[in-house]
């Protein structure tokens, strides 16, 4: 009972029960937990989560946090069930099941035409982001600096300092938010461990292009420092533009984790299934962190994937179908006082609103969500300092209905 209690002392503390009948163990738990120093005091709720919790109270459209309102592919359903019901329901390997290992190899050499090998080189984990604590954990020890890019996604900065590591913010340059590389080279210096990128870029549409990896190839080939390069968005960029994935050149690749998603690719975010690439010395140190986070991940659904994917349709077909939500958000948006500015790839698109108000973006999402019923994200959550741009995030992985219900409600304001 005790044990119970002290391992979910709010979920306790709040009850009606324990007030009731276990006041003395109520005071013994408050001073137990008044004890904790917060590894992360500063850090509040993620703004995906405030803002889709904002918008369901309201009942507001959620354009804020980034997930499809619409189905995955009814195949890929049944094949999660046949190997449910063939068996496969027990902990999978590590690593992943090794089909699925296979698969990936099969499509990164496809996609980038590099090689990894599947039993070291490959590790599949919960969702990105478990990718991305584990490599950020394997590699930075106390005092290491990490560059980070801002806007960030905020699963960066909070890894870096649980770890001990200093966090160096430089921002892209607004509003095409684009690197200033002499500034990234003059962040860089002997206690670098590491450069944190995420291309096609969250929040900002932005994708790297050659130039971009000329520079980025000539400044770390100097150095030291490692790459953790999440591209949960590899698949979801337009206008015939390529993904520069760092697996696709060799000196970058060896010293970067390649971080990739099965959720925005085949519509199940809900899923968390995801996988890195890396060197082997490098996935051998991921693997040593994964295998106390989560040790393996759902089986029948690694193994529906692996079926699944072989399919290169469906991924190659994937700019095709969100460049036309894109456009079509866009065209919807024409008649709005929102100004776009440019979507390169992701499933967001920035609005600049400045036309319509002078609020900072967080209290005009909030504005918005509560008053007109549409939600979005405020993007200075993503910045150390709060970084206001008068800019709003919106994603459109959304049916027909839901972006025309939005964009109506949008060109009223
Ligand atoms: N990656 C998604 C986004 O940027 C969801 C993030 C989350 O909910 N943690 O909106």
């Amino acid at each position: 009972m005790i044990r119970n209690i002290i391992a979910k002392p709010s979920w306790i503390l709040d009850s009606g029960w324990a007030l009731a009948y276990c006041p003395k163990i109520i005071d013994a738990l408050k001073d137990v937990t008044m004890n904790i120093q917060s590894k992360l005091p500063d850090l509040q709720l993620t703004i995906f989560a405030v803002m889709t919790q904002l918008a369901i109270k309201h009942d507001a459209i959620n354009l804020s946090q980034g997930f499809p309102d619409f189905d995955t592919y009814p195949e890929l359903i049944s094949l999660v069930e046949k190997y449910m019901r063939q068996g496969h329901n027990q902990y999978a390997p590590m690593q992943g099941v090794m089909p699925l290992r296979e698969r990936i190899a099969e499509k990164v050499y496809h996609m980038y035409g590099a090689q990894y090998d599947p039993p070291t080189e490959i590790t599949v984990t919960s969702g990105a982001t478990e990718s991305v604590f584990a490599a950020i954990t394997a590699v930075v020890n106390k005092d290491d600096q990490v560059i980070i890019i801002e806007p960030a996604y905020d699963a960066y900065a909070p890894v870096v300092q649980l770890n001990g590591g200093i966090p160096v913010y430089l921002q892209l340059k607004f509003p095409d938010y684009t690197i200033d590389w002499d500034e990234f080279e003059n962040a860089i210096n002997s206690k670098t461990k590491l450069i944190i990128l995420n291309y096609p870029h969250n929040p900002s549409g932005a994708v790297l292009t050659k130039e971009d990896i000329a520079h980025l190839s000539q400044i770390v080939e100097k150095t030291n420092t490692l790459i953790v390069s999440d591209e949960a968005y590899e698949h979801i960029i337009f206008d015939g533009r390529q993904h520069e994935s760092m697996a696709r050149h060799p000196q970058l690749a060896q010293r970067s984790f390649v971080i990739c998603s099965f959720g925005k690719t085949y519509h199940t975010t809900g899923w968390k299934i995801g996988y890195c690439l890396a060197p082997e010395p490098l996935s051998g140190e991921l693997q040593k962190i994964h295998q106390y986070l989560t040790f393996a991940c759902n089986t029948p659904i690694q193994m529906a994937y692996a079926e699944f994917m072989v399919n290169k349709d469906l991924y190659l077909n994937l700019p095709a179908f969100y460049q036309q939500k894109r456009d079509m958000f866009l065209s919807l948006m024409e008649n709005s006082r929102f100004r776009p500015l440019p979507c390169k790839g992701t499933y967001y698109q920035m609005l600049d609103y400045s036309q319509i108000s002078g609020e900072t973006d967080l209290d005009f999402a909030r504005r918005l969500t509560v008053e007109h019923g549409v939600a979005a994200i405020p993007p200075s959550a993503l910045y150390h300092q709060k970084d206001d741009h008068k800019v709003l995030r919106f994603c459109f992985a959304k049916k027909r209905e839901t972006l025309e219900n939005a964009a109506e409600k949008l060109c009223r304001i």
